[in-house]
């Protein structure tokens, strides 16, 4: 395996005592394979911008791995997000994932209420105030973002992140080796030359992974989905299966040229690091 590829895991900050509890134990039990980073989301499922900074600076000082704060743009304003950029510079973080975010289920508008409307806009507003001081990667969505209005059009708005100033791109989750090649070729021959780091989510359940691919617009194969249907009421061969897929998925991945992977963890431990292992990725002493 190429030394420059690169790994990481990404996290959300816990929603309950409990998950706060428990997540020290599983940051320790990842970060023992040692990642290129974590990133931490946020908005997503309503956390708020002091989780994401609080599991940051906790992921840093308990296991020494970077960890990447994300930063959604949407109903922000310009004074909103510099106070909140210039607080991690303050903290030592030296990456952002930056986002749009999901508008509101209630708006009218494609575009996103308040000062930014579009990653891009984040992108641009971070490289004006902090010129290089942070490296910043942005979203890419191999099977077309849910709302983009064409796979041409979805494609230009990517580009224009990229020409923003983003360092490397994380795609949304998928099953479908293919249509990561295909966006890789895309960028080729548009001459984006930036990372794209494939996403990869375990497979732990039926239920939950038709729930992640119906909101982010992911196509589960058909086999795939009758196959995990079956197994529901059988977790370890639900599970055994799931590893199978998602194990063959990021083989051809990496066979074919992804520079590196990012896995969707969901505070998990054990279904990444049984891929890891799986995969005989390296453990660096
Ligand atoms: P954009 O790149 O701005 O694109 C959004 C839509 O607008 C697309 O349909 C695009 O085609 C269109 N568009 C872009 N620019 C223009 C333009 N100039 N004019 C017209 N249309 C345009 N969500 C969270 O809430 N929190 C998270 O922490 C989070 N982490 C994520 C991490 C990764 C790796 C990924 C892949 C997604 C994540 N998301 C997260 C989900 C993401 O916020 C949503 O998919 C969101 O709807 C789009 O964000 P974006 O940054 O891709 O937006």
């Amino acid at each position: 395996m190429a030394q420059t590829q690169s790994f990481s895991f990404e996290l959300f900050p816990p929603r309950t005592p409990e998950g706060v509890a428990k997540l020290p134990a599983i940051v320790a039990q990842l970060a023992a394979v040692k990642p290129k980073y974590f990133s931490v989301t946020h908005g997503a499922g309503g956390s708020t911008q002091d989780g994401t900074y609080d599991t940051v600076v906790k992921v840093v000082e308990h296991t020494g791995v970077e960890a990447a704060p994300h930063l959604t743009c949407v109903g922000s304003t310009r004074a909103n997000i510099a106070a909140l950029l210039q607080r991690y510079r303050d903290a030592g973080v030296k990456r952002i994932v930056a986002l749009r975010g999901d508008l509101p289920a209630t708006a009218m508008s494609p575009s996103a209420p308040g000062e930014f409307h579009y990653a891009n806009e984040l992108v641009g507003f971070i490289r004006e105030t902090h010129g290089d001081a942070f490296e910043i990667e942005v979203a890419a969505y191999p099977e077309m973002h849910p709302q983009g209005s064409g796979p041409i059009v979805d494609f230009e708005h990517f580009r224009r992140k990229v020409e923003a100033g983003a360092d490397a791109a994380i795609t949304q989750l998928f099953y479908n080796a293919d249509s990561y090649f295909d966006f890789i070729e895309r960028c080729a021959k548009a001459k984006l030359t930036i990372p794209v780091i494939a996403g990869v989510m375990p497979i732990t359940g039926f239920q939950n992974i038709v729930r992640f691919c119906t909101s982010c617009g992911a196509d589960l194969p058909r086999w795939i989905r009758l196959r995990l249907e079956e197994l529901q009421d059988d977790k370890p061969a639900l599970l055994d299966f799931g590893l199978d897929v998602v194990t063959r998925l990021c083989e051809t991945l990496l066979k074919g040229g992804a520079p590196g992977l990012h896995f969707y963890t969901i505070n998990q431990a054990e279904p990444t690091l049984r891929l890891w292992k799986n995969l005989a990725l390296p453990v660096p002493v």
